[in-house]
C-alpha cells in the first residue's frame, strides 16, 4: 500500500478546516451568465485606489525586474513617524494575516494557550492549531468580546491573546474603557494582540489608543492594514507596531522579501493621501446608515457597526438567502460556519451597491416593494 499524504503531515494541520474566501465575481457571473454582480462578501473597499495611488504604482513598474526594498525602509520611516514611534519598532507583512503567523512563530510553544475571542477572525485560531498551540475559545457576550471572560480565561500557560477591535464578524467594538481595565489585570508575560483592520470607520472618543500601552512596555502588538480604508487588498499589505526587541524577534523569521514594491509605494503614497480615506469612511457611514432604515423596513434584525460591514438576522436559514441572493447577482456572507443559522455578514458598498442590495433582499425575502 502506498503511503497517503496524510499520514506525512504535521499533526497539527489536520484538525483545520481549509478557509473558505467570498465567491469570486467572476465566477458567480460566469455561472449566471450576467455582467453586473456585485460582491459584498468580504469587507473590501468598495473605492479603487486614489489617483495618486494609481500613479505612484505605475511609476513603480518598470523597475518590477528587481527585487523590493527588503527592509521597505521609506514605508516604515513614514509609518513610524505617523504614529511617533521609532522605524525599528514598525515591521511590514504581506497583510496583516502575515503578521499574524510571525507573532505565532514567533512566540507560541506548542503547548501554550493562545485565548480567542469566538467568533471573530478564523484566522486566528487556524494559526494557533497549526503552530501546536492550545485554542482557549471564549464566546462574545452580546455580540461584542467579553474581555471579563477573556481576562478569566488567561492561565500561567497562555501567551497571546488576541483582540479584533472593531471585531469581524459581528463589527462591534471594545472600548477604552473596558481596555484599560483587561489591561490592568493582564500578566505582565501575556503579550496581547490588537487587530485594528478597520479603524478608520470605527474612530471616536470611546476607541482606545493601544499604541500608548506599546510606548508604555506593555507586551502589546498593534496590528494595522492597508487592505480595508485604504484600498489596497489586492497588494496585500499591513503592517504591525511594537517594541524594537519584540519586532527584532519577528524580523529573523520573516521573509526577505514578504511585502513586494507595489504594495510598498502604494501603501506610501496612500499614508499621503488622508482625502481618501475620509471619502471612503464617511461614504461606508452613509451607507450604514442607510441600511439601518432599509432593515428596519424589511424587518431585518442588525447589530449596529463601527466598520464597514454589518452583522444582520434574517430570521430564516442565512444560508437559503445567501443561495437566493446569489442568483440576483449580490454576494453576501453567510455566518452558518459559525453557527449563526440566520446571520448574514454584509459588506457596506456604494450607493448603488447598497441600493441593489436592498431591492434583492426585499425579492428574496417577498417583501412588496410598497
Ligand atoms: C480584513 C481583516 C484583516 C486584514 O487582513 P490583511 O491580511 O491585512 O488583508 C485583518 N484582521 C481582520 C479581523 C480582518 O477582518
Amino acid at each position: 500500500m502506498t503511503t497517503q499524504w496524510e499520514s506525512l503531515a504535521n499533526e497539527h494541520i489536520l484538525g483545520i478546516a481549509p478557509y473558505e474566501p467570498g465567491k469570486p465575481v467572476e465566477e458567480l457571473e460566469r455561472e449566471l451568465g450576467i455582467h453586473d454582480a456585485i460582491k459584498l462578501a468580504s469587507n473590501e473597499n468598495p473605492l479603487a485606489p486614489s489617483d495618486r495611488v494609481q500613479q505612484a504604482i505605475l511609476a513603480a513598474v518598470p523597475n518590477l525586474n528587481r527585487y523590493p526594498d527588503g527592509s521597505g525602509y521609506y514605508l516604515r520611516q513614514a509609518l513610524a513617524k505617523k504614529h511617533d514611534v521609532s522605524p525599528d519598532q514598525v515591521v511590514l507583512g504581506n497583510g496583516s494575516n502575515e503578521l499574524i503567523e510571525l507573532i505565532v512563530r514567533s512566540f507560541l510553544r506548542p503547548g501554550d494557550e493562545a485565548v480567542v475571542p469566538h467568533p471573530s477572525f478564523v484566522v486566528y485560531p487556524m494559526i494557533v492549531q497549526a503552530a501546536g498551540g492550545i485554542r482557549v475559545m471564549v464566546m462574545l457576550k452580546d455580540h461584542r468580546l467579553d474581555l471579563e471572560a477573556m481576562a478569566r480565561a488567561i492561565t500561567p500557560m497562555t501567551k497571546i491573546v488576541f483582540i479584533a477591535n472593531p471585531n469581524n464578524p459581528t463589527a462591534t467594538i471594545v472600548t477604552k474603557d473596558e481596555v484599560a481595565h483587561f489591561m490592568s489585570r493582564l500578566p505582565e508575560r501575556t503579550i496581547v494582540v490588537f487587530d485594528e483592520a478597520y479603524i478608520q470607520f470605527a474612530l471616536g472618543p470611546d476607541f482606545p489608543e493601544t499604541l500608548e500601552y506599546v510606548t508604555q512596555g506593555r507586551k502589546v502588538v498593534v496590528l494595522r492594514t492597508f487592505s480595508k480604508a485604504a484600498s489596497l487588498a489586492g497588494l496585500r499589505i499591513g503592517y504591525g507596531v511594537a517594541d524594537a526587541d519584540c519586532i527584532a524577534l519577528m524580523n529573523r523569521i520573516r521573509q526577505p522579501f514578504n511585502v513586494n514594491s507595489l504594495g510598498q509605494v502604494a501603501a506610501l503614497a496612500a499614508l499621503e493621501d488622508e482625502s481618501h480615506t475620509l471619502e471612503c469612511v464617511r461614504m461606508i457611514e452613509a451607507g450604514r446608515h442607510y441600511l439601518y432604515d432599509e432593515f428596519n423596513a424589511l424587518g431585518v434584525k442588525y447589530v449596529p457597526s463601527r466598520a464597514n460591514f454589518i452583522l444582520v438576522d434574517v430570521g430564516r436559514s442565512a444560508s437559503d438567502i445567501y443561495q437566493r441572493l446569489l442568483k440576483e447577482g449580490v454576494i453576501v456572507r453567510p455566518m452558518t460556519p459559525f453557527g449563526m443559522e440566520s446571520a448574514l455578514r454584509i459588506t457596506v458598498g456604494t450607493p448603488q451597491e447598497n441600493r441593489r442590495l436592498v431591492k434583492a433582499l426585499r425579492a428574496v425575502l417577498g417583501k412588496s416593494s410598497a
